[in-house]
This record gives C-alpha cells, structure tokens and sequence, in this order.
C-alpha cells in the first residue's frame, strides 16, 4: 500500500511536471512599443519556437507601475521600453534579472547596452534612433545648427523649440552633452537654450517639428522617426511640414549625433527564463531587427543588420556619425542634470 501510495504520487508528479512544460511554452511580454508590424515579428517568433507570447500593452509608465505593484508575484518575463533613461531608471529601482547570453554580447554593441557585471547585463537596445535637429531655412542658416552646442547661442535667440527637458529623450541627450562639456559649461549650455525658448516647453516631438513648419518656432530638436513618419503619411499636410523644414544630424565634424535606444530587459521575477533569454536573441536576429527597427522608423541595434527606409535616406540619415559614448552616462548622471534644469529653469 505504501508502496502504490509512492508510485501515484511520482506518477502525479510526473503528470503534473509534463503539464507544467506543456505550459512552459510560454513567454509573458510587457511592451510598451505597439506597431502594425509587432504581429509579424511575434508570430514568427511562435512559429520557430512554439512558445506562445502573452501580451501586455501600456505605456512605460504604466508598465513599471505595474511591474512594482505585482512584485514577486508579476507574470511578466520580458519587458520592452523605449529610451535609455527609462530602461536605466527601471534598472536602477531593480525591476530587471541580468542576463548571459553569448548571441547577445556577439549581436549588439556594448554601447547600446546596460555596462556587463559579473552577474551579466539586464537591459539591451534592439534598435536606435538619432536625435536630430530641424530648422525653418528661411530664418535659419545650416551653419547656425550644426551642433547642439550652438542651440545655446545667442544668435538664436527667440527661435527653439523643445518639449519638456524632463523628458527623457531630452534627458538623455542632455545627460551625454553634460558629461563631454563638463558640469558648469553643461550648466551654461541648459541655461542658454533657456534663453533662446520661442516658448515655454510643451507638446511632443512632433508638435516641435510641426511649431518650425508654422513660423511660431525656428529651431526644435525631434528624435528621426517623428519627421520620417510625417514623411510617410497619407495626409498632404503632414508632408507639406516636412517640405518647409530641414533636417541636421548634429555634430558631425565632432563628437557624433546623440543616438537613443528602444531596448529590452528580463524582469527581475521572470518565471519563463530560458524563454525569456531566446525571446532577446531572437530581437536581435537579422528578421526580428528589420521588423522591430522598421515598423517605427528605426535604425537596427544589431551589428551588421541594415534598415532600407527611403524617408531616413531622404534627411540623410542612412549613414551618419553617430556619438558613441555609452548610455550608461545617462545613469551616472541623469539626477544632476535634472537638479540643473531646475536650477536654470528649464521646465
Ligand atoms: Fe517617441
């Protein structure tokens, strides 16, 4: 009798083990990136690999909040974030398991990723986007924006345009620009932009782009796949804006155009681990990238991956010098730079 009472449980553990792996076929996603071209990427994804992906849409805020309420608990194995400042902030309040992956180290380089410890790296970019500047020609000269140092002088005074410095394409930008030009140029160099505001700060990128098209603006610094979708659409009046504006790629002859990231990480309590490690090296693949960088406009994070896009061909952003400090800059020092928009007034 014992004895059986042994063999039903091994045979339930046996069952209950095999139902578990017939469950493990599972992958829980929390993306805050939603493109038409998300469905062909993830189903693909299914179809080589047989793991099904549960899907959770919300907007990075949303994500972390909901990531901190669940805690231990949270389903979530993979999580998808736009910018280096939020994957770094999310980083940094633990909510990602670091991670090996030899595919990875290989596929995307160091810079796009978080800095290696012994542990491994938990945040990754699966693709970037420049963060240009866009300029009225018939009130700007090239030459008056080659670089984003020259946003703080004088000579465009009443002209820039920007959305909030909070943001953290602004602060990640400003995070690098600080480090090369030293805390108290740095300072000054907030201070000027201040300074020259057509406006106090507000809207998105977009509505920067849209400001230089109407006159109300001269100068505004947008990320490239804002002006490649006004490109692209189907509406005549968003393609008229981008006739009346140009485009720069910042410092060129210098230290390269600021480049930002779309990237992923595991989350701290992932339940689905080795799912969740073939999911990354799976966005980092030749065919995930295409879908993943193209489907928003991007440029593809992995090394020798090329995007084909005739509207970042056409603002002469198919092959630029791009600044390669590494976003981990933007950590180090994302809260002094905060503390310096406060202090110059910066909103
Ligand atoms: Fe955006």
């Amino acid at each position: 009798m014992r004895r059986f009472a042994l063999s039903a449980i091994a045979l339930t553990t046996a069952l209950s083990s095999s139902w578990s792996l017939a469950q493990d076929k599972v992958l829980n996603l929390y993306s805050a990136r939603h493109y038409q071209t998300d469905e062909a990427l993830y189903n693909q994804f299914t179809e080589t690999t047989g793991i099904k992906i549960n899907r959770v849409d919300a907007d990075d805020a949303g994500i972390l909040a909901r990531l901190k309420a669940e805690g231990s608990a949270s389903p979530a194995d993979v999580i998808l974030l736009v910018d280096a400042a939020r994957l770094i902030s999310a980083d940094a309040q633990g909510l990602f398991k670091p991670m090996k992956s030899a595919k990875l180290d290989a596929a995307v380089p160091a810079q796009l990723r978080a800095s290696a410890t012994k542990d491994g790296v938990t945040w990754t970019g699966f693709s970037t986007r420049a963060r240009v500047i866009v300029y009225d020609p018939l009130r700007v000269k090239a030459a008056d924006v080659a670089t984003y140092e020259q946003l703080a002088d004088p000579k465009l005074k009443g002209m820039l345009c920007t959305r909030s410095g909070s943001h953290p394409y602004n602060l990640s930008l400003f995070a690098t620009t600080v480090e090369r030009l030293g805390d108290a140029k740095g300072e000054a160099w907030l201070k000027g932009m201040v300074d020259n505001m057509a406006r106090a700060p507000k809207g998105g990128d977009t509505d920067q782009v849209r400001a230089v098209a109407s006159g109300e603006c001269g100068v505004a610094i947008t990320n490239t796949y804002y002006v490649a979708r006004l490109m692209k659409s189907d509406k005549p009046e968003d393609r008229a804006v981008m006739d009346k504006v140009r485009v720069v790629f910042p410092n060129q002859s210098t230290t390269g155009t600021h480049v930002n990231i779309a990237g992923g990480a595991i989350a701290k309590h992932a339940k689905n681990m080795n799912n969740a490690v073939a999911f990354m090296e799976y966005l980092a693949s030749p065919f995930a990238q295409n879908y993943f960088a193209n489907g928003n406009n991007e440029y593809a994070a992995a090394k020798g991956v090329k995007i084909d896009n005739p509207a970042l061909k056409a603002i002469g952003g198919e092959s630029f010098k791009a600044d390669n400090i590494g976003l981990g800059i933007v950590a180090k020092n994302m809260t002094k730079v905060q503390q310096m928009l406060d202090r110059v007034g910066y909103k």
